[in-house]
């Protein structure tokens, strides 16, 4: 029987919720383009509940130990005396959410000589060394699709947020404020600038489809270039590189995942070639962007906002310089754990879980690392060391 260690954020201050704002969630048929949403044979939750907290357990107890399977949740997992620590000496699977991230670093996975699977229940299994992974015979699986358009929505809505002013606009209110000048002075409108994302992916691709309708000119890079019919529809302009993009667009966002080809990609030098004032909305990973060149971006005007739910590390400590600098919208990294998201990335962790533990393929899409190599999802969109 295996031991199962889950990491998950802590619980709401005043615990869980005993009423929810809604009653229910829309009823999904499938993903767009097609792939099916999970598919395990039961849950044990209410979709719409909390289920991402130590509390909510992704609703996997029962399924677990009515196995036979021992279930350890905790959010404790920093340092070699957290919990996560200690019940790595004998776990055989860890899942955490990349909002909460259970770091596997290389010193971590050969402390644990038993762990055979990383769930990670969301996307982006960074916070794995996929490299030990890969030494170490470790499979690396996360639930794709889950939280793709939660993330598209909030870049959109991040984008706006900036271009049109609207925080300092609302803490007018809150202050109780009228100086409408003071709130107009950095407001824009979007319509007719220049957008472009670094990565036209699952999340890229889905913003570039919900800013279409605001008349902007919509940029992209990739690794692979997207289908000429969808470039044609959307109206999007493919550029080689990021470096060869940024020059040209009001506001960027970034959608890539981080691998070695990504981390540290928008440094001084990078930013430099931005346009004075552009906006720049990143929700995919903090080390994607060098954190002090950002302050020092916002600070001199060459970027007029940043905007993102992603820092290093996570938990971000409390004198992060992005809590502090100057036109930001930053989130804590809530962007994919939205309770309609939450539903779909439970149901996939268990899906995951139960092929594990009957014996069957794991989805291919799912797949990140397995058998010593990058495999399925992560045979296309990562890169080893
Ligand atoms: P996808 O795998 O669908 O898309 C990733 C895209 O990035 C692919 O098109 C891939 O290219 C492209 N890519 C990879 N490397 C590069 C590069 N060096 N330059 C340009 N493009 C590159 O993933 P998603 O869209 O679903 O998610 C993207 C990332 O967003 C995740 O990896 C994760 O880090 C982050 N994320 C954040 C969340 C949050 O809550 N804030 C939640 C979910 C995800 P190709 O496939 O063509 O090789």
């Amino acid at each position: 029987m295996a031991k199962i260690v889950c990491v998950l954020y802590d619980d709401p201050i005043d615990g869980q919720p005993k009423t929810y704002a809604r009653d229910d969630l829309p009823a999904l048929s499938q993903y767009p383009g097609g792939q099916t949403l999970p598919t395990p044979s039961a849950v044990d939750f209410t979709p719409g509940e909390l289920l991402g907290s130590v509390s909510g357990e992704l609703g996997l107890r029962k399924f677990l130990e009515e196995r036979g399977h021992t279930l350890v949740v905790t959010s404790d997992k920093e340092g070699p005396d957290s919990v996560l620590d200690k019940e790595l000496a004998d776990a055989e699977i860890v899942i955490s959410q990349p909002f909460w991230p259970a770091y596997l670093t290389p010193e971590r996975i050969a402390k644990a000589p038993n762990l055979k699977l990383a769930v990670t229940a969301g996307i982006g299994s960074d916070h794995v060394d996929l490299q030990s992974a890969i030494e170490h015979g470790i499979t690396v699986a996360e639930v794709t699709y889950c939280n793709s358009i939660s993330v598209a929505e909030h870049v959109s809505m991040m984008i706006l947020s900036l271009v049109r002013n609207y925080i300092p606009s609302y803490q007018q209110v809150i202050a109780g404020g009228w100086n409408i000048a003071d709130c107009v002075a950095r407001s824009y409108d979007l319509e007719g600038m220049h957008v472009g994302t670094v990565a036209a992916g699952r999340i890229g691709l889905a913003v570039l489809k919900r800013l279409k309708p605001f008349d902007v000119h919509l940029h992209y890079t990739d690794k692979h270039r997207l289908p000429a019919d969808v470039e044609e529809e959307y109206g999007l302009t493919f550029h080689e590189s990021p470096q060869d993009m940024v020059p040209f667009c009001d506001v960027v966002t970034i959608n890539a995942p981080l691998h070695p080809e990504t981390e540290n990609l928008f440094d001084e030098k990078l930013l430099n070639t931005m346009k004075r004032g552009a906006y720049l909305v990143n929700t995919a990973r903090g080390k994607i962007v060098d954190r002090d060149a950002i302050v020092r971006a916002l600070e001199s005007g060459q970027l007029a906002g940043y905007a993102g739910d992603v820092w290093y590390p996570q938990p971000a400590p409390a004198d992060h310089p992005w809590r502090t600098m100057p036109h930001h919208g930053m989130t804590p990294h809530i962007s994919g754990s939205s309770l309609s998201a939450q539903a779909r990335y439970a149901a996939g962790t268990r899906e995951i879980l139960e092929s594990w533990f009957d014996g069957t393929p794991i989805r291919d899409e799912y797949l990140i690392v397995q058998g010593g190599q990058l495999a399925g999802t992560g045979a296309h969109s990562y890169t080893a060391k």
